[in-house]
């Protein structure tokens, strides 16, 4: 199986803890962008043929109308049999996502949103220079389900500055009232050279204490857990048969081609990844050269292992073994380790994160 990623890197304003490729930009440079991206996709259309899943990400593709929207899926839809694709998801940001709009995505071949909610405490959403508010972010939802969307995914973070105890118990309380059928819940990752980043350097906020930070985590598994989801993946939580099937393809070491300025994919043996850039990427497409900023081969069995275990299943040591022909414990003894620890289990063939272990994945994953 193998998945599309298109990349829309376009944000009214930026988000203090945000460091994906985005930028603020004139309409016309967003129309620009579109022109190009669809170039693109007609430039690697021999690499679609197979395609089942797309992602259309951010930055904020909801930014874009529906027209302009209808544009770009025409062309997904010249090079992919719509008749194969088992699911098309678009970001949307709250602000974005009006009764009119909803409805006309639907018409686009759209089955599933990810609405970046993030948290309904309008005070924290102010700080992060998220652009709606809680009520907003409600009302979306209602909007994409009066519009007949049935798959609909909340992204959540937790650990925010100045977030509370009992801010994360609302946010968890008014998230399950809208009953999403998907969940993200992150915690907050501080980047370097984010407006976050830079106040703390000054000394003008502070984080939140590392013991209030994981009792959170420990909060949201528990609670969306009892309330009947799946916690399928670190961060990724759905009721039955709403995984992310996108989403998927990136744990479970499958091919994926991503599109647009600083995408990534994956096809067989190689990873490219796209100029970040969107002046270089514009300036490369538009003199009809393919947009890559590299094309390297994959670490094969460390990037399976690293994405694999982000799973709760895990990964199959056989599947792994007999694709990479290595040894997973010769190849990475540390994961040995991580097994005394307590860590990683080892059970029927699967290798996975224990309770503890998930709680501290990052320690477990940064030993590969
Ligand atoms: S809307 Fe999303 S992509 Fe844009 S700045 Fe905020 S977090 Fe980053």
């Amino acid at each position: 199986m193998r998945g599309l990623y298109v990349h829309m890197p376009f944000c009214r304003s930026i988000c203090t803890y945000c460091d994906f490729v985005k930028e603020v930009a004139s309409p016309s440079k967003r129309a620009r962008y579109l022109e190009a991206l669809i170039y693109e996709i007609t430039m690697v259309k021999a690499e679609l043929s197979s395609v089942q899943t797309v992602y259309i990400g951010g930055g904020t593709p909801s930014l874009y109308n529906a027209e302009a929207l209808n544009k770009l899926m025409q062309v997904i839809h010249t090079h992919i049999n719509p008749k194969q694709i088992i699911e098309t998801t678009l970001e949307c940001n709250p602000e974005d996502v009006t009764l009119d709009f909803a409805r006309q995505i639907r018409t686009l071949g759209v089955d599933r949103v990810s609405l970046g909610v993030q948290t309904f405490q309008d005070e924290l959403l102010q700080f992060l220079n998220r652009k709606h508010r809680a009520k907003t972010a409600i009302d979306a939802v209602h909007h994409l389900r009066a519009a007949g969307f049935k798959r609909i995914s909340l992204d959540m973070i937790s650990g925010l500055i100045n977030q509370t105890m009992s801010m994360l118990q609302d946010d968890i309380k008014q998230l399950l009232d809208l009953e999403p059928d998907h969940i993200s819940y992150y915690s907050l990752i501080l980047e370097e050279n984010t407006r976050l980043w830079h106040l703390l350097e000054r000394g003008d906020i502070r984080l939140l204490d590392e013991d209030l930070e994981a009792d959170m985590v420990e909060q949201v598994y528990k609670a969306l857990t009892e309330a009947g989801y799946e916690h399928y993946e670190i961060s990724n939580f759905a009721r039955p048969n709403q995984k992310s099937l996108h989403n998927l393809l990136y744990w479970q070491d499958e091919e994926y081609i991503g599109v647009g300025a600083g995408a990534h994919g994956r096809i067989g043996a190689c990873r490219h990844e796209n100029i970040r850039s969107v002046k270089y990427y514009l300036e490369a497409v538009e003199n009809n050269r393919l947009p890559r900023a590299q094309t390297v081969p994959v670490e094969g069995l460390k990037e399976a292992l690293m994405m694999g275990l982000r799973l709760t299943e895990g990964v199959s040591l056989e599947k792994l073994e007999t694709r990479y022909e290595k040894t997973v414990f010769a190849a990475h003894p540390q994961l040995l380790e991580a097994v005394a620890l307590g860590l990683l289990e080892h059970i029927d063939g699967q290798l996975r994160l224990t309770a503890r272990g998930r709680m501290l994945s990052n320690e477990v994953l940064t030993r590969l």
